[in-house]
């Protein structure tokens, strides 16, 4: 994370993660500006690059290759990244609303939401076709689709510009490489496709659809989409596997309600890319340049971004703006299936492989921006520093869900230094979960735990502490009670403050009221960085502790583990360089924090009746919390290493070098007492979980039977391994 070091006094959120707000991004992580907060507001955590798309349906392109990863782009950009899809704007307030109904405030706004290619009107359209806009859910269409097509697949592709045509002969290049034999026809609407391009390229085109024996049919649209039929406006009937649309550019209709000027649906701009409110920015395929109409074409997002770039700030520092003034006409290259392309460049019949490999490269290039990025200075030590300053200070930075936390042993030597409890009441010293006193006839269980702030989205950061610190609770068997809240806000504005402050309470008292328990209040303070912690008290009859393992027990776990891995790798993305093999790093973080957003209530309900022994797994990692619960009763353990469920993405990151700041700490406090081999999987043994997943022994009889009820309930559970007699010492069977 970039931790500020200017306090933050103005918002600027950045709605939709389009091509020029990507590029402005990039360009804000090299240049930030002083005092601003950015926000980018996505539903989904990677933004398509449509140059590269027909090259994907083509199977060109992996995934990956076509996809920006805005969480890493975030990271670089030191930017909140909020995954949510715009629904509103509240100009009055300021305000953004999203459709989850959170609202994000703002000093300036930009839009770069793109358009949609679907065809609302057509009967059966949204049931049995797919849109080539928006782009993520077209590729995944696809891939499902090309990985079970008939041998004579059927596809009708309505729109015969540019994109329908290129989309076109990618399918058919791509069945045809399955070995299937694909029926195509492209429906144009007017008399001509390709109506756009000069006549050179039209006729190259023409030549290359006439040699993938696509069927083009101009002068008439569709009435009606059934699963396996498209019928025309002439009553004629095609038959239909995959249906798509590239034809429509439909602006999304909720920016109606936003009271800016109009044109056909699309944001009007000026030259300096405002809208109609001078605090609010359109760019990309979602504005219409009123001053200079162009037809929708990503070079002009391109463009764009870096006059948006000097703009944004200008407004946000009193700066005089700049204009943009597009183009009239560009290069296009337009791939043809294979690896050819043909140019639209004067008339001219420019076609041929050479022409692709140039296109491959521009694409390539433009991804490089997003893969590869700069490696940002960073200061110099001051040459009196103390010997060991630069070890001390390390080479990764420290990560908030994993190096915040303090060394078992270190923690372990000082608490031996506390006194045991004096009075009756206190049943428990520390070691435990959860502090344990009388109560009335049951017992009071009280914990409390922060954490450094790993995601610039405070409420996601509330969400998530939370659900971390009622672990303890929970893993005593405990019902939440009632929790008081610590947090240290960076320095902000006060209006940013005010909603940062906001967002983290009623965050935190969802989480707190859907657990059972009430926030009580708390103390709130100003610091160098966001931390959020949560004292907790819960009740029980009976607390379950670590230490009653018994022999035979079967050891059950409730979520995958690999929490601190990814969130290394997240902090040092701004290292890395290159993408990621079969994973988008953006995914990964996403898919982690859902799991982190998981409750252990349920699970905690299922297994205290029957748990033994029960804790959650976080600091310490899987192993150092097995091995404490080992301790406790004097027992063995075997763990079957291949039952052990790990977040996707995390073997790989792991595989990769990446690992937490405090994985040494880790692995050195179980030396001696663990046997495992040296796998990537078994590395994730030691790895710090934040909101980890509850770690229980149970009788073996019933194991399987709490296994059904766990995983009937939605609990990712698993049963890892079995207890046996001591000594202690923790075996890991498996790769
Ligand atoms: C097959 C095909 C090939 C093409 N090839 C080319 C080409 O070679 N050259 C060229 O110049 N143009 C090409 N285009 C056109 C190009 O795709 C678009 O002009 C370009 O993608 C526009 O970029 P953008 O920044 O406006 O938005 P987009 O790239 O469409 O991105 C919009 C982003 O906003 C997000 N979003 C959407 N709604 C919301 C919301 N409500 N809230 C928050 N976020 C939201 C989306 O998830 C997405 O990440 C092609 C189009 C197609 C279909």
């Amino acid at each position: 994370m970039h931790a500020p070091q200017w306090p933050q006094l103005r918002d600027l959120v950045l709605i939709g993660g389009g091509h020029a707000h990507a590029l402005l991004l990039r360009k804000w992580g090299m240049s930030p500006q002083a005092g601003t907060r950015v926000t980018v507001i996505n539903p989904s955590p990677v933004a398509p690059y449509t140059g590269m798309l027909p090259g994907h349906i083509a199977g060109h392109y992996t995934r990956s290759d076509m996809m920006i990863d805005l969480v890493r782009l975030g990271r670089f950009a030191g930017a909140r990244v909020v995954m949510g899809r715009a629904t509103g704007l509240d100009r009055t307030a300021q305000q953004v609303i999203l459709q989850d109904g959170r609202r994000l405030r703002y000093d300036v706004a930009s839009l770069d939401i793109g358009i949609a290619s679907n065809l609302p009107e057509l009967a059966g359209f949204d049931d049995h076709a797919v849109a080539a806009k928006p782009l993520g859910g077209y590729a995944e269409r696809w891939d499902s689709f090309v990985a079970s097509a008939p041998a004579q697949p059927r596809l009708v592709i309505i729109g015969a510009g540019v994109g329908g045509t290129e989309l076109a002969m990618a399918s058919a290049h791509r069945l045809q490489s399955h070995g299937l034999q694909p029926h195509i026809t492209l429906l144009e609407r007017s008399d001509t496709v390709l109506p756009h391009i000069g006549s050179g390229a039209r006729a190259a085109l023409m030549a290359q659809l006439k040699h993938y024996n696509i069927n083009v049919m101009t002068g008439t649209e569709p009435a009606s989409v059934s699963p396996t039929t498209v019928t025309l406006t002439n009553g004629q009937t095609l038959a239909s596997d995959f249906t798509l649309s590239v034809a429509g550019a439909q602006p999304q209709a909720w920016l109606q309600s936003t009271g800016l000027d109009l044109h056909q649906g699309f944001v009007t701009i000026t030259p300096s890319l405002q809208s109609s409110d001078p605090l609010v920015f359109a760019v990309g395929d979602c504005a219409h340049m009123a001053y200079a109409p162009r037809p929708k074409a990503g070079v002009f997002a391109v463009r764009q971004a870096p006059i948006l770039f000097q703009n944004l700030r200008a407004v946000l520092s009193a700066a005089p703006l700049r204009h943009y003034h597009p183009q009239r006409d560009y290069l296009k290259l337009i791939s043809t299936g294979r690896k050819r392309a043909v140019a639209d460049k004067l008339g001219l019949r420019l076609e041929g492989a050479w022409l692709w490999q140039w296109k491959d490269r521009i694409d390539r290039t433009f991804m490089a921006k997003f893969t590869d990025y700069p490696a940002m200075p960073t200061p110099a030590l001051p040459i009196d520093a103390v010997q060991g300053m630069a070890e001390a200070l390390g080479e990764k930075p420290l990560c908030g869900g994993c190096g915040a936390k303090v060394a078992g042993a270190t923690l372990g030597t000082a608490l031996q230094h506390l006194p045991p409890p004096k009075r009756p009441d206190v049943l428990s010293g520390p070691g435990d979960d959860a502090g344990i006193l009388r109560h009335g006839k049951g017992v009071q269980v009280l914990t409390t735990d922060h954490l450094r702030a790993f995601t610039n989205d405070a409420a996601l950061m509330a969400r998530i502490t939370a659900i971390h610190a009622l672990g303890d609770i929970w893993a005593m068997g405990a019902a939440p009670q009632s929790a008081l809240s610590q947090i240290t806000l960076p320095r902000l504005a006060a209006a940013l403050q005010a909603e940062m402050l906001d967002e983290i309470l009623s965050a935190a008292t969802d989480v707190f009221g859907a657990a059972g328990a009430d926030i009580l209040g708390g103390h709130t303070s100003i610091g160098a960085e966001l931390t959020i912690g949560f004292s907790i008290t819960g009740l029980a009859d009976h607390p379950i502790r670590k230490s009653g393992a018994q022999e035979n027990d079967a050891i059950i776990l409730t979520k995958p583990i690999g929490t601190g891995t990814i969130l290394a790798a997240e902090m040092a993305t701004a290292q890395m360089s290159g993408q990621m093999p079969d994973l988008m790093l953006g995914e990964v973080v996403t898919t982690c924090m859902a799991s982190m957003l998981h409750p252990l209530a349920t699970a905690s309900k299922i297994l205290s009746p029957h748990a033994t022994a029960m804790t959650d797994v976080t600091g310490f990692g899987l192993a150092g919390h097995l091995l404490e619960m080992l301790d406790g009763a004097g027992l063995s353990a075997t763990l079957a290493l291949n039952d052990i469920p790990t977040l996707p993405g995390a073997q790989t990151l792991a595989a990769l070098g990446h690992a937490s700041s405090i994985a040494p700490a880790n692995r050195a406090l179980c030396l001696g007492r663990i046997n495992a081999p040296n796998t990537p999987h078994a590395a994730l043994l030691f790895d710090p979980q934040t909101a980890g997943g509850l770690l229980a022994t149970v009788p073996q009889a019933q194991a399987q039977t709490i296994l059904k009820t766990l995983i009937a309930a939605g609990e990712p559970a698993a049963i890892i391994g079995t207890v046996h007699a001591g000594p202690v010492m923790l075996r890991v069977n498996g790769t």
